[in-house]
């Protein structure tokens, strides 16, 4: 076997996978060619890379998916080979033949090993002669009704029907009774023909708290082969993963060793080249099955690396040149603990449907040995259709479980995105809920652990919102202090630093948005001595509240329990961490518009302490209902006044640069 030395090579991919590669190659002294669509001109990879090649407009079947265009950016580039990341090419068997047939190497395996491991129930079959265990079932080859009931009868209830070319969760049924088998049958294989266009089906027990935990793989083309360990996967949604860890929790040399062995003899039966995952369902009882090998580097890759020390891109590299493997079994070691979560541009509250957007804003946690950000976009970039919404991947690491997951909730709470809904506050709350913490993991985690994660029930309603409304206090006071002290008048009362307005009590209302709920909040100020103390009326309750913010970290007491917050500020919205949830709210704008039309003549309210921006008309100007009249700033905010019905502005009260009260009369309107 000739060992080549690759000095370029391409990157069939784009996003955070496509900067990941590129990061390694340019350590190992390799120059890198990116590929771009249309509506990634301008994206992160591109500006990475040596050079790049554009290969179509955006959608990827007409560009990341037209394996020629690749082929051809190699060639014309001189890149001897081609990494094609995850998703889009990595597992196309045609294409790994199309870089064969160019004299460009594969970062990848064999043509045949991606062929074998292309249907369920032929990977089953190569894998049962191999002695790997499989989740116990049916994968023949004669698909009459009767047998498949059969089956299932034999097998006993639950089973799942899977649809043999199946992926993404589609083609699957549950089966709970064999009175349900004939319309769930008739189901599966409908998905199945409309999406694959094969109905051949496997039956299989349905394990019905299964974890998912797969293990890594590694093979070289000189026929040795390791395992680096295990990642649990088993915090899904949709089918999906969303939190990945390694090592899986509780987890004992022995199964390792079992789990780790059956996966190598999985990749040695199909002559296996490169990394590789073959994922199994680990039962309570300890029994694991395999259930499919992916035959690429894993989205989740980086927890590996981060255990094992290892660098899994320049293992491919080297694999890939002929180098043997650059360690053997016994010389790889599990470091520690970590923790990778998927930040996506979506929405847990709805279905977790994927939004798109401008990043407006983008910090991150600052990276360091513990904490990594695999990311492919910046500041200003468009989370768009064309492609998957996965904004980065947060990557912590430290000696135990418990620290690594500190460092989790941590990094979380400090990665600040504006833009777009995303599911960090989702992320936190799942990293910090009781279970989690406790590792009671399992594939139905989030569906089980659903009121905890979302804090949806009354209860947490109850505990939450008072802090919210605290919150939003707080800010408004600080906001009249500001004003104060930008005020030229020293003898104005809004000097009085402490207090947000005059002395005597004064009711404040609001009101606060809440997991899609509008609450009406009325505060009331007291000053004591030289303590501002608050009596916050919500939801029919009234609590007395205290609190002050360093930095952006909110101190407050609620009726006697103090607590802790660090805040993040997004579009308008507020998410406040405590030790144990991420609380996002936001502040009702005002609908002015309809605040006094009930009425007769008379004036429209400031819907809170704020400062006047500017007057849209001249006094005794006559408008028509819905034009903008003045504009008011609260909470780095602008609120626009607008007329509520035809009629006359007799008289503002305002000037700009003036402050106003929250509750003051704004105007004087006239109704026509
Ligand atoms: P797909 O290729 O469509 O993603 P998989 O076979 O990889 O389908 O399974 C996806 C997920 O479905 C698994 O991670 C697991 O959560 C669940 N699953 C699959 N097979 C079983 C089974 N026999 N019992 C229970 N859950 C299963």
């Amino acid at each position: 076997m000739s060992i080549k030395q690759f000095t370029k090579i391409l990157i069939a991919n784009r996003g955070e996978i496509a900067c990941r590669v590129i990061r390694s190659a340019r350590k190992m002294g390799v120059r890198t060619v990116a590929v771009y669509s249309d509506a990634d001109r301008d994206a992160l990879h591109v500006a990475m890379a040596d050079e790049a090649i554009h290969i179509g407009s955006a959608p990827s079947r007409e560009s990341y998916l037209v394996f020629e265009r690749v082929i051809e950016a190699a060639k014309k580039t001189g890149a001897q080979a081609i990494h094609p990341g995850y998703g889009f090419l990595s597992e196309n068997a045609d294409f790994c033949r199309a870089c064969e047939q160019n004299d460009i190497v594969f970062i990848g395996p064999p043509v045949g090993a991606i062929e074998a491991m292309g249907s369920k129930s032929a990977a089953k079959q190569i894998m049962e002669k191999a002695q790997v265990p499989l989740v116990p079932g049916y994968h023949g080859e004669d698909q009459s009704r009767d047998l498949l009931k059969q089956a299932s009868d034999d097998m006993g209830y639950p089973v799942l029907l899977k649809a043999a070319a199946g992926g993404g969760g589609k083609g699957m049924r549950q089966v709970w009774s064999p009175e349900e088998f004939d319309e769930a049958l008739d189901a599966a294989k409908r998905e199945a023909m409309n999406g694959f266009g094969d109905d051949t089906m496997l039956v299989e027990k349905y394990l019905t708290q299964p974890r998912h935990v797969e293990i890594q793989v590694f093979c070289d083309q000189q026929g040795n082969g390791v395992y680096l360990f295990e990642r649990d996967c088993s915090v899904q949604r949709r089918h999906q993963k969303v939190i990945e860890e390694a090592p899986a929790p509780g987890m004992t040399e022995e199964l390792r060793a079992a789990m780790g062995d059956a996966a190598l003899r999985a990749a040695q039966a199909i002559d296996y080249v490169g990394a590789g995952t073959v994922e199994f369902l680990l039962d309570e009882d300890g029994s694991f099955y395999f259930m499919e090998m992916n035959t690429r580097l894993q989205v989740e890759h980086p927890v590996t690396e981060m255990i094992s020390g290892q660098d899994l891109v320049e293992w491919q590299l080297r694999v890939a040149a002929g180098e043997p493997l650059p360690l053997r079994q016994d010389q790889l070691q599990i470091n520690g603990h970590a923790f990778e979560a998927r930040i996506y541009a979506e929405d847990p509250e709805n279905d977790f449907l994927p939004v798109t957007g401008t990043l407006s804003f983008l910090q991150p946690p600052e990276s360091s040995d513990n904490v990594r950000v695999d990311t492919g976009v910046r500041q200003g970039d468009e989370v768009s259709v064309y492609y998957d919404p996965m904004i980065a991947k947060l990557i912590v690491w430290d000696e135990n479980r418990d620290k690594a997951l500190q460092r989790l909730t941590k990094a979380l709470s400090e990665y600040r995105i504006s833009g777009m809904t995303t599911n960090i506050d989702f992320l936190y709350n799942l990293a910090s809920c009781a279970p989690f913490r406790d590792a009671q993991l399992d594939t139905g985690f989030i569906e089980k652990h659903h009121s905890v994660i979302f804090h949806d029930s009354q209860q947490e309603v109850e505990k939450d919102l008072p802090l919210a409304a605290l919150y939003l206090v707080l800010k408004q006071a600080q906001q009249a202090d500001d004003n104060a002290a930008r005020s030229s008048d020293a003898s104005s009362p809004w000097h009085a630093t402490s207090a947000w307005r005059l002395n005597e009590p004064h009711v404040h209302r609001f009101g606060l948005q809440f997991h899609e709920q509008e609450y009406p909040v009325a505060v009331t100020q007291h000053n004591v001595a030289n303590a501002t103390r608050y009596s916050i009326t919500l939801d029919g309750k009234t609590i007395t509240a205290q609190g002050s913010m360093d930095g952006n970290v909110l101190h407050a007491d609620l009726d006697g329990y103090q607590l802790k917050a660090s805040v993040a500020e997004h579009d308008g919205s507020y998410s406040l961490y405590t030790q144990d949830s991420a609380l996002s709210f936001s502040l009702v704008q005002p609908d002015l518009g309809d605040a006094d039309t009930d009425g007769s003549a008379g004036g429209l309210t400031a819907p809170m302490n704020g400062t006047m921006v500017t007057l849209l008309v001249d006094k005794g100007a006559a408008v028509t209902k819905d034009d903008a009249l003045l504009v008011m700033e609260a909470m780095k905010m602008e609120h626009t006044i607008r007329a509520p019905a035809d009629g006359v502005v007799k008289e503002f009260y305002f000037a700009p640069g003036d402050l106003v009260d929250g509750g003051a009369e704004l105007l004087d309107f006239e109704p026509a």
